[in-house]
């Protein structure tokens, strides 16, 4: 009874299959109903007529069929696994009286809603510890990239797409701040990378497989992928080809590929897999009102942007100051539709990508930070791992700023704290659980650096040294 019940549900919030051409509800039209939950489009029903009232049965050299036990050699039905099946829109609300335009859907996404820029900025503050000026152009656009969704909004006027390129280098929180930014608008977001994209036809995903990733994370609902983000990060390594005389599949065709889902275009994607083929079924998604993010870490930008800077100041009668750009940490800011050309972005590209920003590279303060301060801080998840144990933990200032150190050794940004810090505390979350008396761990610079053990201080006693196993 649970059971029925169950499929009942799925099959009020999922569309209808056909079973032989595997197109949905949406696409096919009204379904024909059979027992044992099995759907038929009425093309396919009509063929299936017209090929019984000729004589002919290619259904059983096709391998599948439609009546189970009528005579037709090699049918078996394939049951649709959920992940194949989308959501059926969603009613359209319509004004009490407005009985004119019930056809008019209403918005998915609701404007007033959406908390403004201040308030996104101040959201991504709680995670995302510096990048300032990329966290306010983030909440500007995304605001307005969201108000222009929003219909009513638009009017005559038409407002341009706000899809973004995010340049900076790795683990500097380029992925982290668009995850975080989806969780706080609670849209659904994917995330890809584009080194796995190719030209259509050859090996890897084709790039409409973006689009079926997002449609998996809103969870079949197309209305819902519509308005969703897109994250397409490693951009730089689809930069064209240079001096190459072979066809570029996975530079410059990608780029060319990706430019219709930029702009806004109708796309097939198929449901529930990464690539086409005869027995998955297709939809439509609408990018129009996608936002696209793509971001990356374009070594050699920096020496393109200062070369070209360094030939205008040789130009004009600033010459003397041909290497002040060297070592200049806001450089990346400088950066110019033509530098991001010269790297080997199409101007078509870049183009539909209005807003372009860096981040910073992280430094030792900020990555200290990064330990302490977000909600989620990984100091605060080990302390509250400890504190289950009732044991407190502490970490020495200077403890901090030596794991900072290591981590900027390693040149990975903030991915290598957490490396760091599990490696170190593997033998405190080892030993501490052994001894009750244990009330307090000290984490010291000697420990990180191993030059000593933690402090140890013993419940209502003073501090002893702990001998760490090697
Ligand atoms: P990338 O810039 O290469 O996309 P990520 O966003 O994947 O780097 O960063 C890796 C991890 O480092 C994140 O999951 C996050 O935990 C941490 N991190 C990086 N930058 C920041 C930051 N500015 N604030 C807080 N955490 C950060």
């Amino acid at each position: 009874m649970a059971t029925d019940d169950i499929i009942k549900d799925d099959n009020n919030e999922y569309e209808d299959i056909c079973y032989m051409c595997r197109r949905p509800e949406s696409v096919a039209g009204k379904m024909l109903k059979m027992t044992g939950n099995m759907c038929v489009c009425r093309d396919c029903m009509q063929k299936t007529f017209d090929m019984m009232s000729t004589g002919d049965n290619p259904l059983g050299d096709m391998g599948f069929g439609l009546f189970p036990g009528m005579g037709f050699p090699g049918m078996q039905i394939q049951d649709i696994p959920k992940s194949q099946r989308l959501r059926k829109k969603a009613k359209p609300e319509t004004a009490p009286g407005a009985e004119g335009e019930a056809g008019e859907e209403a918005p998915v996404f609701d404007f007033r809603k959406l908390p403004p820029p201040h308030k996104i900025r101040e959201k991504l503050d709680e995670y995302v510890i510096g990048q300032d000026r990329a966290k306010k152009i983030i909440s500007v656009a995304v605001y307005n990239h969201y108000k222009r969704v929003t219909k009513d909004v638009a009017g005559d006027i038409e407002i341009e797409k706000s899809n973004m390129l995010m340049i900076g280098p790795t683990g500097c929180g380029k992925t982290y701040l668009v995850q975080t930014l989806a969780r706080i608008l609670n849209v659904p977001l994917a995330i890809t990378d584009a080194t796995s994209l190719t030209e259509a036809g050859y090996i890897g995903d084709d790039v409409e497989s973006v689009l079926s990733k997002l449609l998996k994370a809103a969870d079949n609902d197309v209305e819902r992928a519509e308005s969703g983000i897109i994250f397409i990060d490693e951009i730089d390594k689809i930069a064209k080809k240079k001096n190459t005389t072979s066809r570029d599949v996975s530079g410059e065709s990608v780029q060319q590929g990706l430019l219709k889902l930029l702009e806004g275009a109708d796309v097939e994607v198929p449901v529930g897999a990464s690539s086409k083929n005869a027995m998955v079924p297709m939809t439509t998604v609408n990018t129009k009102n996608i936002l696209f993010i793509c971001g990356g870490a374009f070594p050699d930008l920096e020496d393109i942007i200062k070369q070209r800077l360094s030939k205008q100041s040789f130009i004009g009668f600033n010459a003397d100051l041909k290497d002040k750009y060297d070592n200049d940490p806001d450089i990346l800011d400088k950066v110019t539709n033509e530098d991001l050309r010269e790297f080997g972005l199409i101007p078509e590209f870049i183009g539909r990508l209005p807003i372009v920003y860096s981040l910073k590279g992280l430094d030792e303060a900020m990555l200290v930070k990064i330990m302490r301060e977000p909600k989620n801080a990984i100091l605060k998840q080990y302390q509250k791992l400890l504190a289950l144990d009732e044991v407190d933990l502490e970490f020495d200032e200077e403890a901090l700023t030596a794991i900072a150190k290591k981590a900027l050794e390693k040149k990975t940004g903030a991915r290598g704290l957490r490396s760091i810090i599990e490696d170190f505390m593997l033998d405190i979350m080892y030993e501490i659980p052994k001894d009750d008396a244990i009330g307090r761990v000290y984490i010291t610079a000697d420990y990180i650096e191993g030059k000593g053990g933690p402090r140890i201080e013993m419940r209502g006693q003073a501090r002893i040294p702990m001998q760490a196993e090697s």
